[in-house]
């Protein structure tokens, strides 16, 4: 039995996370944390504001972290300092963010996967895009989102813009001054921030004659379980800090 607790309990995501995991038999959700809703019950979990003492209360082998990135950094160290596996969907870290934290997680001999995107269709728009980079001559990014996400550009857009040019480095368009949206390796990304969106991104990609567009759409938050789920249960293959769900479901890299 896998024990879970789940921090941003309170939020869209904890509570989704929350009913998730209440639906399987292998997991317990041993406590829920969040700085909302204190003392309220989330599909009969009752939340509560104090990671670190719910830890000791109720030794949990892995904590779900979807909050938002100063307190998923607080909460991160928390796990690991505590021998806890952390599994964190929460975004808007920085590339220094990351390397301080593979430090601390190095230094502890921690277990962290961070996963900017948990729909699996999301982890497979970002390797057909990478497979197809090799044979385009240029790209660009549109990512979508509901508009109470406080990041931009999101996660995914930035992991797909670093996997992509890492097959390919692409030139920007020599026209590229203004309103082109952000710069990611070499990449143009635009975010669009909408009610009625919940997570969507398409790569475009162009070249003579021809564009090629590879689109996923997340359209219930329902979309990230199963990779969540995916994750506690391939938790012991996670080792120090990793980087992206595709790490677990491709652990040789991409097989053409
Ligand atoms: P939300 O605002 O609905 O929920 C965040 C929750 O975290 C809130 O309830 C808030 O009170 C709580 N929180 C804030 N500070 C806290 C602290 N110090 N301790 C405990 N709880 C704290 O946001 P959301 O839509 O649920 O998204 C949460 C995060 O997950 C965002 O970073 C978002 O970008 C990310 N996200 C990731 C994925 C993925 O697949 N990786 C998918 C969707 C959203």
């Amino acid at each position: 039995m896998v024990r879970v607790m789940v921090c941003g309990a309170y939020g869209r995501m904890g509570q989704e996370v929350i009913k998730a995991l209440s639906e399987q038999k292998d997991m317990m959700i041993v406590g829920a944390i969040d700085v909302r809703g204190i003392g309220e019950s989330v599909f009969g979990i009752t939340v509560r504001d104090n990671l670190e003492e719910v830890i000791k209360e109720t030794r949990p082998s892995a904590i779900v972290d979807f909050t938002k990135r100063e307190a998923a950094l607080e909460d991160i160290r928390t796990g690991v300092k505590n021998n806890v596996t952390m599994i964190v969907g929460t975004t808007g870290f920085t590339q220094e963010d990351l390397d301080n934290l593979k430090a601390f997680v190095d230094a502890n001999n921690g277990r962290v996967l961070i996963a900017p995107n948990f729909a699996i269709g999301a982890v497979l728009m970002i390797k057909c895009a990478e497979l197809a980079a090799p044979f385009m001559d240029n790209v660009e990014i549109i990512e979508l989102h509901h508009d109470g996400k406080l990041d931009s550009p999101s996660g995914t857009s930035i992991a797909t813009a670093k996997a992509i040019s890492e097959k390919k480095k692409f030139e920007p368009s020599p026209h590229s001054s203004e309103a082109r949206g952000k710069m990611v390796s070499g990449i143009n990304i635009h975010s669009v921030r909408l009610p009625g969106f919940v997570a969507h991104q398409e790569v475009i990609f162009g070249t003579l004659g021809q564009t090629l567009t590879i689109r996923h759409d997340s359209t219930s938050r329902e979309s990230f379980m199963p990779g969540v789920i995916y994750a506690l249960r391939n938790m012991d293959r996670i080792k120090g800090l990793v980087y992206g769900l595709d790490k677990l479901l491709f652990p040789e890299g991409l097989v053409m």
